[in-house]
């Protein structure tokens, strides 16, 4: 079995993403993502210093609002819409958890679809399955660009994706399906797991449940995306997948850390230029 270098490929992404910000400097654009922080979780907190340091190194201005962690929906939907109709910010993503009671889908229809760049609003979910061209999740477009990317053929590939949150699960089924690929959803109360998975040539685990999907889930060569990631008592994170017991079945699998976690933030990167530039009509 073979490891996918997420890293890089997110590399080859923000290179790829360099002549594009250099037009929106030449157009007196400086492309802005505004991260917001509704709560003081240490994973969020991480990620969103992350974020903030690969969009420095790409040449994005990266704005972290971090709201009171006790505020409620209003502070959140307020934050939401200044940042919609603010001219200097070009991206808008929220971080989860959310306060109590509140989903992304009730908070995404604050975002401006055009910088929606974490495809949130569900008018940009509803946009991947109309067919047009919207901003899709950037973990779920991480599937697809790591597919992409390792030349996995996807046309009539038989491909399971085990999760079917509005997150993850579902909208990479939905981009997956739109690349002519055979996808089967499964989730918490799918029959005979196991087997459904063994089937697939192609193994997306977005499920959030550490080295759940062991050998016999997996099929002799297939492709392995490991979507999830959990923190284990040392501070490490792991994925949903247990590496070593797939091991002599899959032929490749993404490794957590560094698989599609560098991916996604990457993609967010790049749907940041695309909406500067869209902003600036050098679209
Ligand atoms: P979620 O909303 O909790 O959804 C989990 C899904 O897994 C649900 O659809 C659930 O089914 C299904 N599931 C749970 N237990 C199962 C079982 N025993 N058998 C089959 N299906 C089961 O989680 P999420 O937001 O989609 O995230 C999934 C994982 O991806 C998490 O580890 C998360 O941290 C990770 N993640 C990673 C990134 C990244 O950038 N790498 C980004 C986002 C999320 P039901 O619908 O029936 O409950």
């Amino acid at each position: 079995m073979r490891f996918i270098d997420g890293r890089a490929i997110a590399a080859d992404i923000r290179t790829q993403m360099t002549e594009a910000v250099q037009d929106c400097k030449d157009a007196g654009i400086n492309p802005t993502l505004a991260v917001v922080v509704p709560n003081q979780d240490g994973a969020t907190q991480w990620y969103v210093r992350s974020i903030a340091k690969s969009a420095a190194a790409s040449g994005i201005d990266c704005r972290v609002l971090d709201l009171d962690p006790d505020g409620d929906a209003a502070a959140l939907t307020q934050a939401l819409t200044d940042l919609s109709a603010d001219p200097a910010v070009h991206a808008i993503i929220c971080q989860t958890p959310l306060p109590p009671g509140v989903t992304m889908a009730d908070v995404g229809t604050y975002i401006d679809v055009r910088k929606d760049v974490d495809g949130a609003n569900p008018a940009s979910l509803g946009g991947i399955l109309a067919g047009q061209p919207t901003f899709a999740p950037a973990t779920a477009d991480a599937v697809r660009e790591i597919l992409r990317h390792e030349r996995v053929p996807l046309v009539g590939a038989r491909v399971t994706v085990v999760g079917r949150s509005t997150v993850v699960g579902k909208p990479a089924a939905l981009l997956l399906l739109a690349e002519h690929a055979t996808v089967t959803v499964c989730h918490s109360r799918t029959r005979d797991l196991a087997n459904v998975c063994a089937e697939a040539e192609i193994l997306v685990a977005a499920i959030g449940k550490a080295g759940f999907v062991s050998r016999e889930f997996v099929r002799p060569g297939a492709v392995v995306i490991d979507v999830g990631t959990n923190p284990t008592a040392d501070g490490g994170l792991v994925g949903d997948v247990d590496p070593a017991a797939v091991a002599d079945r899959a032929a490749v699998l993404t490794p957590v850390p560094g698989g599609v976690g560098p991916v996604t933030t990457a993609l967010l990167l790049r749907n940041t230029i695309v909406a500067a530039r869209s902003a600036a009509s050098i679209g």
